[in-house]
This record gives structure tokens, sequence and C-alpha cells, in this order.
């Protein structure tokens, strides 16, 4: 099985010609409530493909559990593992503007109550699984203890970027991550080197340590050679870098037209998963999980936009 550990939200989504300027009402068309986070659009997109999955997280006990949690049921993922935290449910509130651009607003909410003890009491479905999913929208050191419980593959897609202890980067296999993220994980890795404290987190300390500019490959191996077991580095329209071994190999994405590539990041790691658990080579996993985030940028939001059939990919 793969098991992710990670965040849930409801994506409340209300379209508008315009974004409000501060203090400012405008009129919007409507209204849209989707399951969302970043752990449940990859549980999804894993279970949708085939894969048994369960979900670590948490929702709140408020009228948005049910939404947030909708996705992942009608999936068919493991929900044994899901906890009710007291309070609110993630939520993130998304004005889209005709021109497309959008404005969140993150509200974690029971996703803050991932930590270090919630995992724990799961330490068997985490210790079992095949293949452990873990991103950056819950609290750090329940990232580290599902990193340090999984007993198989540990994939780390490092979204958004947060200081997580060395040893997981050092664990990840591979480390998912795009341009920015890259750059962010080179600058937390050298600094170790440097002997440097943590300090703030962000493509600028890459820059700071002579990443900045760097070939896309370049930095791959960069990694690589700073400690990370495999990398795969995501560009867009134009695929995925793969770096394991001595090599760095370009997967393309298929060619085709974007409708919104919310979400895309998401799906490409859920299908990623989804092949390694299915006994894939990285390679070849990355190339299956560039057909599935490019068939989820065709449709408009993340889940949503999501296969269930493998014979629908581009
Ligand atoms: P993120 O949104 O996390 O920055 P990317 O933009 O790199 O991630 O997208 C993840 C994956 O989705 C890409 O590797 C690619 O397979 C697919 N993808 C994203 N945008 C496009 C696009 N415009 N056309 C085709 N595939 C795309």
């Amino acid at each position: 099985t793969i098991v992710v550990v990670g965040s849930a939200n409801a994506d409340l989504l209300a379209r508008a010609d315009v974004h409000p300027a501060p203090g400012e009402t405008v009129l919007g068309r409507d209204l849209a409530v989707l399951p969302g986070g970043k752990g449940a659009n990859q549980a999804v997109a894993a279970a949708r493909l085939g894969a048994a999955v369960a979900f670590v997280g948490a929702v709140g006990d408020d009228e948005f559990a049910d939404a947030a949690t909708s996705g992942l049921r009608d999936a068919g993922v493991g929900l044994e593992a899901l906890s009710s935290a007291g309070g609110s449910t993630g939520i993130a509130v998304v004005t889209v503007a005709a021109d497309g651009e959008n404005s969140i607003v993150v509200i974690p909410g029971a996703n803050a109550t991932v930590d270090a003890a919630l995992v724990r009491r799961h330490a068997g479905l985490v210790g079992g699984a095949a293949v452990v999913v873990v991103q950056g929208e819950i609290p750090r050191d329940g990232i580290e203890e599902a990193a340090r419980l999984a007993a198989g593959r540990l994939v780390v897609n490092l979204a958004p970027v947060i200081p997580v202890d060395l040893t997981v980067l050092r664990r990840a296999d591979p480390l998912v991550v795009n341009e920015h993220e890259a750059l962010a994980a080179w600058g937390l890795l050298d600094r170790d080197v440097d002997g440097d404290v943590d300090g703030e987190v962000d493509g600028e300390s890459g820059a700071r340590a002579g990443a900045a500019g760097a070939p896309e490959a370049e930095i791959v191996v960069r990694l690589r050679a700073l400690g990370v077991p495999s990398v795969v580095l995501t560009l867009g329209a134009r695929g995925a870098l793969v770096g394991l071994g001595d090599d760095v190999v370009h997967v393309p994405s298929p060619r085709v037209e974007a409708v919104d590539t919310t979400g895309a990041g998401d799906a490409f790691v859920g299908a990623l998963a989804c092949a390694l658990a299915g006994g894939a080579g990285l390679v070849d996993a990355a190339r299956f999980a560039a057909r599935v985030g490019a068939f989820a940028v065709r449709g408009s939001g993340a889940q949503p936009s999501y296969p269930w059939e493998v014979d629908d990919l581009p």
C-alpha cells in the first residue's frame, strides 16, 4: 500500500472579475466548495489510478470536514487513520479573477494537529507501507516522524518548503520538487555542510550558495551530491528531470492545452507513488507521472481534473 501523511482542506473557490483591493467589496460570480490540500490531492491521484492508498491526516468538527474528505472517499482511500480534531478543518479561501490569477488565504486548522504524536499513533500503518508520501503542509515533526517510521520507500514532496530535519531529505527516494523548491532544498543542505544554523528558507539561500542561474540538471546533480538518494525536478510543461545514480534523465510531458495548472504537481506526485508501488523504476514512474500531470492541467481545479483511467492519459 501507499500511505500519504499530509493535509486535507476544503477549498472555497470564489470567481470574480477582479480581486478586491484592501477595504473593497466586489461582486463575485459563484462559489465552489472543493476537496483539496496537497496530501489529499496526492492520495486521490494515486487511488484513482488503482493504487491501494491510506491517508494519515486530520479534519475538524465543523461543516467543512465532509467537503475536505469527499474526494478521498470517492476515490476509495482508506480513512482509518483520519483523525477528527476539535475546531476547524483546513480551509483555502481562493479568489479566482477573470484573468485566471489566484489569491489564496490558507487556514491550516486541523492540519496543524498532524504532528509526531498523531503520526506515531499510526506507526503500524506507516511502517508497513510499501511507499510513504509526505509534503510540507503539516508540522515538521509530523513529517520527520513519518520519515522515521517508514520502512518502505519514502517520497518527499518539499512543497511548500519548510525547514525539515535534513535526515528527511537524505532519506528521500525521490525528493520531488519544482525549481524554486529545489533551490531552497539545496540551500538547506548546503548550509548544513557549512555548519551554519537553520535560517530563513527560500530560494535565496540556494542563491547564496551559488545556485542562482544554475542549469536545472546542475541543481539535480548538486542535490544528489549533498546526500539526497534520488531527485525528481518538475519543469511544468517541459516535464521533469530525474536524477539517480550518475545520470540525469529528462522525461518530457505530453503537449496539451493547459486550462488550469492547479494541483498538477500533486497529480504528478500521486501518480509517481502509484507507479513506484507497482514496481516501476524511477524513470518509468516519472514518465507516467508526467502524463498524469499533463492530464490534470486540461481540467479546472485540483482533484476534479485527475484521471480515473490510465487509458485516458495523453
Ligand atoms: P508545480 O505546480 O508543483 O510547480 P509543475 O508546474 O512542474 O509543478 O507541474 C508538475 C507536472 O505537471 C509537470 O512535471 C508536468 O508533467 C505537468 N504539467 C504542468 N504544467 C503543464 C503544462 N502546461 N503542459 C503539460 N504538462 C504540464
